[in-house]
């Protein structure tokens, strides 16, 4: 074992949203910070979306395998590298509704309140919407939530193939937004993401170190189990020790609840932090539905997504419970996440015949539904002789149903449709399951009262003085827009308490 010969005010491990807008954060304050990262910088040629190829679908899957309930192993949809899972998000930056943060009445149980409110997010919404150059359009979303300054950015217009589109949803009386996004502009690599807004400006300053190909194994606490005291990471084949004041966990819901039980010890044999039997629990992903639009209009196959519908975000007419977000895929040639689901294809491929798979995904539109799951204390993360585990069962999904057959007919309305195909990630048919973890959340979640959470509200872990986590893990619930944006603004919240804190 070989232990580091500096002392730090603050240790991050992980890159991705959190960590990576953390550390731009705290970069000014001059404190020595390390940041521990397991993966490598992203070659360029990966990082852009233009060339992702749907048919090769584990290029972005992590090198390890994880196992289901019942033993089965598969590889997850993580990606380990600089930056995170930001390397190949679709950037598409949203606000949680302001009644997200309050408790929701679904139909099949309740979503809970969060311990901080939409109020106390807004200014860290809209920093970190200038931190990561959002391009978007207020006013039009009926369930969009009060805004203390405009998006930094105006939205970019829709793809040609995709405006008679909007204005066709438009003319069925629905609100068609313009999705904010976040945008660098450059042809290289043109969505923001923590490397690039995070990481590279904070590593111009020299109290700021980045060790990369730096796994994370374990943390090693007092006698006691109260005060993390070292960071056990493996580097180069080699074991090494850091010591810090203060321990921030940016791994990924998934990563830091592991991380948390792996570090089990006499004083907490059930994992640190955990004196509440929560870490790993509520784990959430969304109920997330791929629907294929065949149009009779081609298009290039390469274009962002762009507009997203909030109609019927809290129900309609029909159901009075909320069902969800709906939002165009972008280009099918170059989506990650539509990777999971090329037997929409396969089966779009049989009914027209004489068509390639490729000319098929250039004569689509992909659209996703995207519905809120709810914590449950059996969905979870479990570690096992080493072995990490996801149990996962999905809940909540007469409402994604009604999601989805509502979007049917709205899309079967439209002139230019020509078939409509769909793909279910919560369906035995579905052929994106478990492995498809992007928006994972929920597994070490905040509150006030150290028995119903591991969290407190500044996410510092109830048992330890020094321990913070900082990535989706704290979600309590996770509404029905995906994670990023309020990933991002938390960890610009907690970048603020931990300046009063090192002061
Ligand atoms: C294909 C895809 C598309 C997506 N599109 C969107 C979108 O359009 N909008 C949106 O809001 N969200 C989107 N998401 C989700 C979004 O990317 C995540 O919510 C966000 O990146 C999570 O941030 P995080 O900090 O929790 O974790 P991550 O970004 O996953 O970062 C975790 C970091 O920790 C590192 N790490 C893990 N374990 C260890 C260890 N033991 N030691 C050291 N380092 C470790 C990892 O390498 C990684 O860098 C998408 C995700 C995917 C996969």
């Amino acid at each position: 074992m070989i232990i580091d010969d500096q002392y730090y005010d603050l240790i991050i491990i992980g890159t991705g949203a959190g960590g990576g807008t953390l550390v731009h954060k705290l970069a000014p304050t001059g404190k020595k910070i390390l940041v521990l990262e397991r993966g490598e910088t992203m070659p360029l040629e990966e990082q852009n979306r233009s060339n992702v190829d749907i048919f090769r679908k584990e290029r972005y899957h992590a090198p390890e395998q994880w196992y289901d309930s019942a033993g089965e192993p598969f590889s997850p949809q993580t990606n380990y590298a600089v930056g995170g899972n930001t390397k190949i998000y679709g950037a598409a930056l949203l606000r949680m509704r302001e009644r997200d943060f309050e408790t929701v009445t679904h139909q099949e149980g309740v979503s809970p309140e969060w311990c901080v409110k939409y109020a106390d997010f807004e200014p860290y919404y809209t920093a970190a919407e200038q931190l990561y150059l959002v391009h978007g359009q207020s006013a039009i979303d009926p369930t969009e939530p009060p805004r203390s300054a405009d998006y930094p950015y105006p939205a970019v217009a829709h793809d040609p193939c995709m405006q008679p589109v909007v204005d066709a949803i438009a003319e069925q009386g629905l609100h068609p937004v313009t999705m904010p996004l976040g945008l660098t502009r450059q042809q290289d690599d043109p969505t923001s993401d923590s490397e690039v807004c995070g990481l590279v400006p904070a590593l111009k300053y020299d109290n700021v170190t980045l060790r990369t190909s730096a796994r994370v194994v374990c943390l090693h606490t007092n006698p006691s189990g109260r005060v993390v005291k070292a960071v056990e990471a493996e580097i180069g084949g080699e074991s090494y020790l850091f010591l810090g004041d203060i321990v921030v966990l940016a791994c990924g819901a998934i990563n830091s609840a592991a991380l948390l039980l792996r570090s089990a010890n006499d004083a907490c044999p059930n994992g640190i932090a955990n004196s509440s039997g929560l870490v790993g629990r509520n784990f959430m992903k969304h109920s997330l539905t791929a629907v294929v639009q065949l149009s009779t209009a081609s298009n290039s196959g390469k274009f962002p997504r762009s507009v997203y519908i909030h109609d019927f975000y809290w129900g309609d007419e029909n159901f009075s419970y909320p069902m969800g977000h709906i939002q165009n895929t972008g280009g099918l040639l170059q989506d990650v996440i539509f990777a999971e689901s090329p037997p929409v294809l396969s089966v779009l491929a049989k009914v027209v015949p004489g068509f390639g798979l490729k000319q098929l995904a250039t004569r689509s539109i992909g659209w996703w539904a995207q519905t809120e799951d709810l914590p449950n204390p059996n969905n979870r993360v479990r570690v096992e002789n080493d072995k990490l585990y996801l149990e996962y069962t999905p809940n909540n999904v007469e409402a994604h149903d009604r999601l989805v057959y509502r979007w049917i007919e709205v899309l079967k309305a439209i002139e230019s449709t020509q078939s409509i195909f769909q793909r279910s990630n919560i369906h035995p048919r579905g052929e994106a399951p478990l492995q498809v973890v992007a928006n994972q959340c929920g597994t070490c979640r905040f509150g006030t009262d150290p028995a119903t959470s591991v969290l407190d509200p500044y996410c510092r872990a109830h048992d330890l003085d020094n321990l913070y986590v900082v990535d989706g893990s704290f979600f309590p619930s996770n509404a029905s827009v995906s994670p990023c944006l309020t990933i991002i603004a938390n960890a610009l919240r907690v970048g603020d308490h931990l300046i009063d804190r090192l002061k």
